[in-house]
Protein backbone atom coordinates (compact mmCIF):
# COMPACT_ATOMS: atom_id res chain seq x y z
CA UNK A 1 0.00 0.00 0.00
CA UNK A 2 1.10 3.47 -0.36
CA UNK A 3 1.38 5.32 2.67
CA UNK A 4 1.78 9.25 2.44
CA UNK A 5 4.56 10.59 4.34
CA UNK A 6 3.39 13.70 6.60
CA UNK A 7 0.28 14.48 7.96
CA UNK A 8 -1.63 16.56 5.94
CA UNK A 9 -1.07 14.26 3.10
CA UNK A 10 -3.97 12.33 4.51
CA UNK A 11 -6.00 10.63 1.62
CA UNK A 12 -7.81 7.79 2.10
CA UNK A 13 -7.17 4.85 3.98
CA UNK A 14 -9.46 2.07 2.60
CA UNK A 15 -11.68 -0.20 4.78
CA UNK A 16 -9.01 -3.54 5.59
CA UNK A 17 -6.21 -0.86 6.71
CA UNK A 18 -4.80 -0.35 10.24
CA UNK A 19 -5.87 2.50 12.64
CA UNK A 20 -3.62 3.34 15.79
CA UNK A 21 -4.66 4.36 18.89
CA UNK A 22 -2.60 5.62 21.96
CA UNK A 23 -3.98 5.10 25.26
CA UNK A 24 -5.57 1.81 26.59
CA UNK A 25 -9.07 2.82 28.14
CA UNK A 26 -12.75 2.75 27.05
CA UNK A 27 -12.84 5.85 24.31
CA UNK A 28 -10.47 3.64 22.32
CA UNK A 29 -12.35 0.45 23.29
CA UNK A 30 -15.58 2.25 21.15
CA UNK A 31 -13.75 3.71 18.76
CA UNK A 32 -11.69 0.43 17.89
CA UNK A 33 -15.54 -1.39 17.51
CA UNK A 34 -16.74 1.07 15.76
CA UNK A 35 -13.78 0.81 13.39
CA UNK A 36 -14.07 -2.58 12.98
CA UNK A 37 -17.87 -2.41 11.95
CA UNK A 38 -16.02 -0.67 9.05
CA UNK A 39 -13.60 -3.82 8.65
CA UNK A 40 -10.55 -1.93 10.08
CA UNK A 41 -8.06 -3.35 12.25
CA UNK A 42 -7.15 -1.54 15.34
CA UNK A 43 -3.37 -1.24 16.96
CA UNK A 44 -3.42 0.32 20.06
CA UNK A 45 -0.31 1.76 22.06
CA UNK A 46 -0.74 1.95 25.74
CA UNK A 47 1.57 2.02 28.50
CA UNK A 48 -0.85 0.89 30.98
CA UNK A 49 -1.40 -3.24 31.97
CA UNK A 50 -1.76 -5.62 28.59
CA UNK A 51 -5.39 -6.53 28.11
CA UNK A 52 -6.96 -3.00 28.87
CA UNK A 53 -9.94 -2.50 27.73
CA UNK A 54 -9.54 -1.22 24.62
CA UNK A 55 -6.95 -4.02 23.72
CA UNK A 56 -9.54 -6.93 24.56
CA UNK A 57 -11.06 -5.75 21.19
CA UNK A 58 -8.12 -4.96 19.28
CA UNK A 59 -5.88 -6.39 16.38
CA UNK A 60 -2.66 -5.69 18.27
CA UNK A 61 -0.83 -4.43 20.79
CA UNK A 62 2.03 -2.65 21.93
CA UNK A 63 2.33 -2.27 25.42
CA UNK A 64 5.54 0.39 26.04
CA UNK A 65 6.22 4.06 27.12
CA UNK A 66 5.29 7.39 25.22
CA UNK A 67 8.72 7.92 25.13
CA UNK A 68 10.08 4.62 24.15
CA UNK A 69 11.06 5.98 20.51
CA UNK A 70 11.88 2.37 19.30
CA UNK A 71 8.48 1.27 20.27
CA UNK A 72 6.55 4.08 18.69
CA UNK A 73 9.01 3.81 15.29
CA UNK A 74 7.82 0.17 14.58
CA UNK A 75 3.71 0.44 16.25
CA UNK A 76 4.11 3.53 13.42
CA UNK A 77 5.43 1.10 10.90
CA UNK A 78 2.45 -1.83 11.65
CA UNK A 79 -0.48 1.34 11.09
CA UNK A 80 -1.69 3.47 8.47
CA UNK A 81 -2.94 6.56 10.49
CA UNK A 82 -2.76 7.29 14.01
CA UNK A 83 -5.03 9.02 16.63
CA UNK A 84 -5.87 9.11 19.99
CA UNK A 85 -7.93 8.52 23.13
CA UNK A 86 -6.05 10.24 25.70
CA UNK A 87 -5.45 13.92 25.16
CA UNK A 88 -2.11 14.25 27.26
CA UNK A 89 0.40 11.97 25.51
CA UNK A 90 3.59 14.11 25.17
CA UNK A 91 3.66 16.68 22.45
CA UNK A 92 7.44 14.89 21.37
CA UNK A 93 5.39 11.25 20.64
CA UNK A 94 2.50 13.25 18.53
CA UNK A 95 5.25 14.65 16.50
CA UNK A 96 7.14 11.73 16.37
CA UNK A 97 4.45 9.32 14.85
CA UNK A 98 3.26 12.61 12.71
CA UNK A 99 6.07 12.92 10.72
CA UNK A 100 5.47 9.24 10.07
CA UNK A 101 2.09 8.66 9.66
CA UNK A 102 -1.09 10.69 8.99
CA UNK A 103 -2.00 11.65 12.26
CA UNK A 104 -4.93 13.41 13.78
CA UNK A 105 -5.77 15.83 15.35
CA UNK A 106 -2.34 16.94 15.08
CA UNK A 107 0.08 17.65 17.18
CA UNK A 108 -0.73 21.56 17.23
CA UNK A 109 -3.89 20.73 18.10
CA UNK A 110 -2.68 18.79 21.05
CA UNK A 111 -0.55 21.60 21.91
CA UNK A 112 -3.31 23.92 22.49
CA UNK A 113 -5.85 22.18 23.98
CA UNK A 114 -3.14 20.48 26.34
CA UNK A 115 -2.83 23.67 27.88
CA UNK A 116 -5.73 25.77 30.10
CA UNK A 117 -4.80 28.89 29.36
CA UNK A 118 -3.61 28.20 25.84
CA UNK A 119 -7.17 26.84 25.16
CA UNK A 120 -8.87 30.00 26.44
CA UNK A 121 -6.58 32.32 24.81
CA UNK A 122 -7.12 30.43 21.42
CA UNK A 123 -11.28 30.87 22.06
CA UNK A 124 -10.87 34.54 23.66
CA UNK A 125 -9.53 35.36 20.69
CA UNK A 126 -12.36 33.93 18.03
CA UNK A 127 -14.36 36.29 20.23
CA UNK A 128 -15.95 33.47 22.08
CA UNK A 129 -16.30 34.01 25.99
CA UNK A 130 -14.86 32.19 28.67
CA UNK A 131 -14.80 32.17 32.96
CA UNK A 132 -12.38 35.30 33.59
CA UNK A 133 -9.19 33.84 33.94
CA UNK A 134 -5.14 34.33 34.62
CA UNK A 135 -2.60 32.37 34.39
CA UNK A 136 -0.42 31.88 37.48
CA UNK A 137 2.99 30.66 38.62
CA UNK A 138 3.32 31.58 42.35
CA UNK A 139 1.84 32.79 45.22
CA UNK A 140 2.15 36.40 44.42
CA UNK A 141 0.69 36.20 40.97
CA UNK A 142 -2.27 34.57 42.28
CA UNK A 143 -2.86 37.12 45.39
CA UNK A 144 -2.91 39.34 42.41
CA UNK A 145 -5.19 37.26 40.20
CA UNK A 146 -7.85 36.89 43.24
CA UNK A 147 -7.40 40.94 43.40
CA UNK A 148 -8.25 41.00 39.82
CA UNK A 149 -10.92 38.12 39.47
CA UNK A 150 -12.36 38.23 43.09
CA UNK A 151 -13.85 35.36 44.95
CA UNK A 152 -15.15 32.60 44.98
CA UNK A 153 -12.66 31.52 42.02
CA UNK A 154 -11.49 28.42 40.97
CA UNK A 155 -7.49 27.30 40.80
CA UNK A 156 -6.80 24.59 38.80
CA UNK A 157 -3.19 22.92 37.63
CA UNK A 158 -2.69 24.09 34.04
CA UNK A 159 -1.88 20.80 32.84
CA UNK A 160 -2.96 17.24 33.17
CA UNK A 161 -6.37 18.08 35.18
CA UNK A 162 -9.71 15.90 35.05
CA UNK A 163 -12.53 14.99 36.60
CA UNK A 164 -12.34 17.91 38.84
CA UNK A 165 -8.75 16.67 39.67
CA UNK A 166 -6.07 19.41 40.32
CA UNK A 167 -8.40 21.65 41.24
CA UNK A 168 -9.38 24.06 44.17
CA UNK A 169 -12.48 26.44 45.01
CA UNK A 170 -11.02 29.32 46.63
CA UNK A 171 -13.86 30.79 48.74
CA UNK A 172 -14.02 34.38 50.39
CA UNK A 173 -11.76 34.08 53.78
CA UNK A 174 -9.48 31.12 52.64
CA UNK A 175 -5.90 30.58 53.41
CA UNK A 176 -4.82 31.36 49.53
CA UNK A 177 -1.44 30.45 50.31
CA UNK A 178 -2.36 27.07 51.44
CA UNK A 179 -4.61 26.48 48.66
CA UNK A 180 -1.33 27.62 46.63
CA UNK A 181 0.76 25.05 48.60
CA UNK A 182 -1.35 21.98 48.27
CA UNK A 183 -1.70 22.16 44.88
CA UNK A 184 1.69 21.45 44.07
CA UNK A 185 2.66 23.01 40.65
CA UNK A 186 3.93 26.54 39.64
CA UNK A 187 1.80 26.01 36.73
CA UNK A 188 -1.35 27.13 37.30
CA UNK A 189 -4.87 29.23 36.02
CA UNK A 190 -6.86 30.72 37.98
CA UNK A 191 -10.69 31.33 37.28
CA UNK A 192 -13.81 32.72 37.70
CA UNK A 193 -16.67 31.02 39.34
CA UNK A 194 -18.97 30.68 37.07
CA UNK A 195 -22.77 30.63 38.99
CA UNK A 196 -23.99 28.42 35.86
CA UNK A 197 -27.24 27.35 35.10
CA UNK A 198 -26.62 24.54 33.23
CA UNK A 199 -23.17 22.56 31.98
CA UNK A 200 -23.49 21.52 28.14
CA UNK A 201 -21.64 20.21 25.25
CA UNK A 202 -21.41 20.09 21.78
CA UNK A 203 -19.21 17.07 20.21
CA UNK A 204 -18.31 17.43 16.31
CA UNK A 205 -16.20 15.81 14.07
CA UNK A 206 -14.19 17.81 11.62
CA UNK A 207 -12.98 15.79 8.60
CA UNK A 208 -9.67 16.02 6.33
CA UNK A 209 -11.67 18.02 3.59
CA UNK A 210 -12.66 19.89 6.14
CA UNK A 211 -16.56 19.23 6.95
CA UNK A 212 -17.74 19.46 9.80
CA UNK A 213 -20.81 17.18 11.19
CA UNK A 214 -22.09 18.36 14.97
CA UNK A 215 -24.18 16.55 17.26
CA UNK A 216 -26.63 18.62 19.06
CA UNK A 217 -25.87 20.21 22.38
CA UNK A 218 -26.93 18.51 25.15
CA UNK A 219 -26.61 18.69 29.32
CA UNK A 220 -24.00 17.20 31.81
CA UNK A 221 -24.81 16.90 35.23
CA UNK A 222 -21.82 15.86 37.37
CA UNK A 223 -21.60 13.96 40.95
CA UNK A 224 -18.75 14.68 42.48
CA UNK A 225 -16.98 16.44 40.02
CA UNK A 226 -17.46 13.02 37.70
CA UNK A 227 -20.15 12.97 34.97
CA UNK A 228 -22.55 10.94 35.73
CA UNK A 229 -25.70 12.16 33.35
CA UNK A 230 -26.32 13.69 29.64
CA UNK A 231 -29.65 14.45 28.82
CA UNK A 232 -30.08 14.57 24.67
CA UNK A 233 -30.83 17.61 23.63
CA UNK A 234 -29.91 20.11 26.11
CA UNK A 235 -33.27 22.06 27.45
CA UNK A 236 -32.13 25.47 25.93
CA UNK A 237 -33.90 27.86 23.67
CA UNK A 238 -32.73 27.24 20.00
CA UNK A 239 -30.89 30.22 19.43
CA UNK A 240 -28.49 29.24 22.41
CA UNK A 241 -28.16 25.69 21.07
CA UNK A 242 -27.42 27.13 17.98
CA UNK A 243 -24.64 29.45 19.10
CA UNK A 244 -23.11 26.67 21.06
CA UNK A 245 -22.92 24.67 17.55
CA UNK A 246 -21.55 27.92 15.78
CA UNK A 247 -18.82 28.12 18.26
CA UNK A 248 -17.75 24.80 18.12
CA UNK A 249 -17.57 24.53 14.81
CA UNK A 250 -15.38 27.67 14.86
CA UNK A 251 -13.06 26.66 16.93
CA UNK A 252 -12.56 23.44 15.04
CA UNK A 253 -12.32 25.48 11.81
CA UNK A 254 -9.87 27.72 13.82
CA UNK A 255 -7.31 25.08 14.71
CA UNK A 256 -7.59 23.62 11.38
CA UNK A 257 -8.96 20.60 13.68
CA UNK A 258 -9.56 16.74 12.10
CA UNK A 259 -11.53 14.03 14.38
CA UNK A 260 -13.49 14.54 17.04
CA UNK A 261 -13.81 17.50 19.36
CA UNK A 262 -16.04 18.17 22.13
CA UNK A 263 -16.39 21.73 23.63
CA UNK A 264 -17.73 22.27 27.35
CA UNK A 265 -19.73 25.27 28.12
CA UNK A 266 -21.18 26.84 30.91
CA UNK A 267 -24.67 28.49 30.29
CA UNK A 268 -25.57 31.62 32.00
CA UNK A 269 -28.96 32.79 33.78
CA UNK A 270 -28.38 35.16 31.12
CA UNK A 271 -28.33 32.90 28.20
CA UNK A 272 -24.89 33.08 27.74
CA UNK A 273 -22.22 30.57 26.77
CA UNK A 274 -18.59 30.56 28.26
CA UNK A 275 -16.75 27.87 27.34
CA UNK A 276 -14.65 25.93 29.93
CA UNK A 277 -12.54 23.37 28.16
CA UNK A 278 -11.83 21.64 25.01
CA UNK A 279 -11.57 17.59 24.61
CA UNK A 280 -9.52 16.49 21.25
CA UNK A 281 -11.33 13.11 21.71
CA UNK A 282 -14.48 11.60 21.78
CA UNK A 283 -16.11 12.41 24.80
CA UNK A 284 -18.13 10.65 27.47
CA UNK A 285 -20.91 13.19 27.15
CA UNK A 286 -21.41 12.00 23.28
CA UNK A 287 -21.51 7.51 24.14
CA UNK A 288 -25.53 8.59 23.72
CA UNK A 289 -24.73 8.45 20.18
CA UNK A 290 -23.85 4.87 19.66
CA UNK A 291 -27.73 4.14 19.63
CA UNK A 292 -28.71 8.06 19.91
CA UNK A 293 -27.30 8.53 16.26
CA UNK A 294 -27.32 7.53 12.81
CA UNK A 295 -23.23 7.64 13.01
CA UNK A 296 -21.91 7.58 16.48
CA UNK A 297 -18.67 9.60 17.81
CA UNK A 298 -16.81 6.67 17.53
CA UNK A 299 -17.21 6.09 13.62
CA UNK A 300 -16.92 9.78 13.13
CA UNK A 301 -13.36 9.38 14.51
CA UNK A 302 -12.65 6.21 12.11
CA UNK A 303 -14.29 8.10 9.23
CA UNK A 304 -11.74 11.13 9.81
CA UNK A 305 -8.47 9.67 10.61
CA UNK A 306 -8.91 7.21 7.53
CA UNK A 307 -10.16 10.26 5.67
CA UNK A 308 -14.19 8.68 4.55
CA UNK A 309 -16.85 11.37 4.27
CA UNK A 310 -18.52 11.92 7.85
CA UNK A 311 -21.88 9.99 8.35
CA UNK A 312 -24.79 11.48 9.19
CA UNK A 313 -25.59 12.86 12.46
CA UNK A 314 -29.58 12.49 12.52
CA UNK A 315 -30.22 11.57 16.19
CA UNK A 316 -32.91 10.97 18.83
CA UNK A 317 -33.74 12.14 22.33
CA UNK A 318 -31.63 10.36 24.73
CA UNK A 319 -30.32 10.16 27.97
CA UNK A 320 -26.95 8.32 29.08
CA UNK A 321 -25.87 7.26 32.96
CA UNK A 322 -22.19 6.58 33.65
CA UNK A 323 -21.56 3.49 35.91
CA UNK A 324 -19.29 4.55 38.29
CA UNK A 325 -17.64 2.49 40.93
CA UNK A 326 -19.69 0.10 42.28
CA UNK A 327 -22.96 1.21 40.17
CA UNK A 328 -21.45 -1.35 37.54
CA UNK A 329 -22.46 -4.34 40.11
CA UNK A 330 -25.96 -3.05 39.24
CA UNK A 331 -25.74 -4.27 35.57
CA UNK A 332 -28.41 -7.53 35.97
CA UNK A 333 -31.12 -4.68 36.22
CA UNK A 334 -30.17 -3.10 33.14
CA UNK A 335 -30.03 -6.05 30.94
CA UNK A 336 -33.10 -6.66 32.37
CA UNK A 337 -34.49 -3.32 30.95
CA UNK A 338 -35.53 -3.65 27.28
CA UNK A 339 -34.83 -0.07 26.40
CA UNK A 340 -31.59 0.00 27.97
CA UNK A 341 -28.45 -0.06 26.34
CA UNK A 342 -25.35 -1.51 28.48
CA UNK A 343 -22.19 -1.23 27.89
CA UNK A 344 -19.18 -2.11 30.36
CA UNK A 345 -16.02 -1.91 29.66
CA UNK A 346 -14.44 -4.97 30.45
CA UNK A 347 -12.20 -3.24 33.36
CA UNK A 348 -10.95 -6.65 36.07
CA UNK A 349 -11.78 -4.72 39.34
CA UNK A 350 -13.76 -1.73 40.89
CA UNK A 351 -12.59 1.27 42.06
CA UNK A 352 -14.72 4.35 43.31
CA UNK A 353 -14.88 6.99 41.08
CA UNK A 354 -13.87 4.85 38.10
CA UNK A 355 -15.96 4.88 34.83
CA UNK A 356 -16.73 1.46 34.86
CA UNK A 357 -19.37 1.40 32.09
CA UNK A 358 -22.70 3.66 31.17
CA UNK A 359 -26.11 2.82 29.72
CA UNK A 360 -27.72 4.66 26.75
CA UNK A 361 -32.24 5.08 26.63
CA UNK A 362 -32.76 6.30 23.16
CA UNK A 363 -36.57 7.63 23.58
P1 LIG B 1 -12.85 20.98 34.28
O1 LIG B 1 -11.80 20.01 34.70
O2 LIG B 1 -12.32 22.32 33.91
O3 LIG B 1 -13.77 20.40 33.24
O4 LIG B 1 -13.79 21.20 35.57
C1 LIG B 1 -14.54 20.14 36.13
C2 LIG B 1 -15.88 20.65 36.65
O5 LIG B 1 -15.66 21.64 37.67
C3 LIG B 1 -16.72 21.36 35.60
O6 LIG B 1 -17.46 20.45 34.84
C4 LIG B 1 -17.57 22.27 36.47
O7 LIG B 1 -18.65 21.53 37.04
C5 LIG B 1 -16.64 22.69 37.56
N1 LIG B 1 -15.94 23.94 37.19
C6 LIG B 1 -14.77 24.04 36.53
N2 LIG B 1 -14.42 25.32 36.32
C7 LIG B 1 -15.39 26.07 36.86
C8 LIG B 1 -15.61 27.48 36.97
N3 LIG B 1 -14.73 28.40 36.49
N4 LIG B 1 -16.75 27.91 37.59
C9 LIG B 1 -17.63 27.01 38.09
N5 LIG B 1 -17.48 25.67 38.03
C10 LIG B 1 -16.37 25.19 37.43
Amino acid sequence: MNRPASNRSGGEIPPGGTIGILGGGQLGRMTAMAAARLGYRVHVFTPEDSGGPCAQVCAAETVAAYDDFAALAAFADAVDAVTLEFENVPLATAEFLAARRPFFPSPACLAVTQVRTAEKAEVNKLGFATAPWAAVASLEELNRALEKIGRPAVLKTNRFGYDGKGQAKIMPGDDAARIWASLKTDDAILEGFVDFIREVSVVLARGQDGAIAAFPPVENRHRDHILSETIVPADIPSGVAAEAERMAAAIATDLDYVGVLAVEMFETRDGRLLVNELAPRPHNSGHWTIEGAATSQFEQLARAVCGLPLGSVAWQPARMINLIGDDALDWPKYVADPKAHLHLYGKPDIRPGRKMGHVTWVR
